[in-house]
């Protein structure tokens, strides 16, 4: 495993509302902050009007970045996109 995924999948709890995140509850990444969010802090978030720009950028700099730190970027950079659970 790598460390984001030690991190960020099984994180006990919402980022944003604080809501508890059980090992088979489902969570994504906030392409803001990069922290782990539930699914309807998700929703919230994509309602933003520059949520569409912003996820956009991230992903480009995303892959270049993390490419540097983490043996498996896409995995972490598309987590952002695709909900997943811990492990
Ligand atoms: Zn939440």
């Amino acid at each position: 495993m790598d460390k984001w995924e030690e991190m960020l999948t099984c994180a006990l709890a919402c980022h944003r509302c604080g809501a508890d995140l059980g090992p088979q509850d489902k969570r994504i990444l906030s392409v803001y902050d990069h922290r782990p969010v539930c699914l309807p802090c998700k929703k919230e978030e994509e309602q933003r009007p520059d949520y569409e720009e912003v996820s956009r950028q991230m992903i480009g700099t995303c892959m270049a970045e993390t490419e540097i730190l983490y043996s498996d970027p896409g995995g972490y950079c598309f987590h952002h996109f695709y909900p997943f659970a811990c492990k």
